[in-house]
């Protein structure tokens, strides 16, 4: 079994997708690992680590995916990269399948079985492998960091010979991995910080880790929560009553971390113009759903927006990149926990089992066809409008754009 780790050809993408430790772990598996050369570099690992591990160092990707029976990466394999790939190969990356209906048919006419991490069903078993916990806890911890970097003042108090410095006001919208993660960051910087969230269940989460709950508890916020665990759109008296409550509390906060994604939606709007304006002068806010369209009035993809009053909006695109060392790592186990499933431990080769639910639910193309039923051509088969694998079209349309927030 010859296992290939490319180098990311998208320039915004530091991370990789194996390092050191799981290579070691896939040698042991019985595997040739092959690394194409500076594939680690953004991420801190350069080519000596990877040789220490196990595996060898190829030039190119032609020379690294030659011969490959399964071929490892953070983003699905551009056109250049497929053409290095053998046909019958396994490529397992973040696909951001959905809206990329012709790059799922190349891979499907360049003879990959493909497989697409974020479509990993959120059950016990493969918590291990989801990729989408993996990065939004990153997120929104480095949310956090790069809110409190803008920030012109301190985040704890600070009791000084010259004086007492306030603590900062956190504010946190949306309670998913992402919002958690900035809660306990915040926490940990020493800020005051409060939380919103649709979902009755992150009450006591947010409560728990020692931030306040601030939210409209009426008889719509009970049933907010799908049964995938997810929120619901919702109506738009609730969320006049909710832009009520969010706009004197914002008025209030020094830093605003936003998260809030609903499946298979645009991101809702949560923060309108008259909010950012309502902030004092230097305040922050940080929009982690920018790529889904944003939480944020005025937010800008991949850009720090500042008002005439000083108040930033920063929308940085590729969060977890941003900590691409770390997201690495943890990306690499995730992969690594799936992978070992796909191999026979006696015959140490790839032996994937495809009725088990995990290969179905990610598997996107094989033997020279899309698959996956949420993204057959309409009229391919049966089932090709709803997903086939107990995530609803519109979580797994969840799963992958909240990719492209994360990837
Ligand atoms: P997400 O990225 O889909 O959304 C982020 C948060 O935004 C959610 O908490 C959501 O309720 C919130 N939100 C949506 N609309 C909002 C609005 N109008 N105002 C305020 N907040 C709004 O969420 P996620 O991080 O993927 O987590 C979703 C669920 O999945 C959670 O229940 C989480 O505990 C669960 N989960 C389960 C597993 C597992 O079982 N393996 C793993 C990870 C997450």
């Amino acid at each position: 079994m010859r296992i290939a780790v490319l180098s990311e050809t998208d320039p915004g993408e530091p991370r990789v997708a194996a390092v050191p430790e799981t290579v070691k772990k896939f040698v042991a598996l019985g595997a040739d690992v092959v690394v194409q050369s500076d594939a680690g570099k953004l991420a801190g690992v350069l080519d000596g680590e990877y040789e220490a591990a196990g595996a060898t160092i190829a030039g190119s990707a032609e020379d690294a995916a030659r011969d490959a029976d399964l071929v490892l990466k953070v983003r699905r394999p551009a056109a250049e990269e497929l053409s290095a790939i053998r046909k019958g190969a396994v490529v397992v990356a973040i696909m951001d399948p959905y809206g990329h209906e012709a790059e799922l048919k190349a891979m499907a006419e360049a003879g990959v079985s493909a497989f697409s991490m974020e479509l990993m069903p959120r059950i016990t078993r493969a918590q291990v492998m989801d990729v989408l916990s993996s990065q939004a806890n990153l997120a929104g911890y480095r949310a956090v960091v790069d809110g409190a970097a803008e920030y012109g003042r301190s985040l704890p108090m600070m009791m000084t010979a010259a004086g007492t410095v306030p603590a900062a006001r956190v504010f946190i919208m949306g309670v998913g991995v992402a919002g958690l993660q900035a809660i306990a960051t915040a926490r940990r910087l020493g800020a005051v910080v409060t939380a919103t969230d649709v979902r009755p269940a992150t009450k006591e989460q947010v409560e728990s880790l020692g931030a306040k709950f601030v939210a409209v508890e009426d008889e719509e916020f009970k049933s907010a929560e799908t049964k995938g665990g997810y929120a619901k759109e919702m109506s738009a008296e609730y969320q006049k009553k909710q832009a009520e409550l969010v706009a004197s509390h914002i008025a209030k906060q020094d830093i605003v971390i936003t998260t809030a994604l609903i499946p298979g939606r645009p991101a809702p709007k949560l923060v309108s113009a008259e909010m950012v304006s309502s902030m004092k002068p230097g305040s922050v806010l940080v929009d982690l759903a920018v790529e889904r369209g944003g939480n944020v009035a005025g937010a800008k993809a991949g850009e720090i927006v500042t008002d005439e009053r000083g108040v930033k909006i920063v929308g940085h695109t590729n969060v977890p990149g941003r900590l691409a060392a770390t997201a690495s790592s943890l990306y690499a186990r995730n992969l690594y926990a799936f992978v070992e499933t796909l191999v026979d431990k006696e015959s140490k080769a790839l032996a994937i089992k495809w009725d088990d639910e995990l290969v179905k639910a990610t598997i996107l193309t094989r033997d020279g066809e899309v698959v996956h039923d949420s993204f057959r051509a309409k009229g391919d088969g049966p089932g090709s409008e709803a997903s086939s694998v107990g995530l609803s079209k519109s979580e797994a349309n969840q799963s992958s754009t909240q990719s492209s927030a994360t990837a």
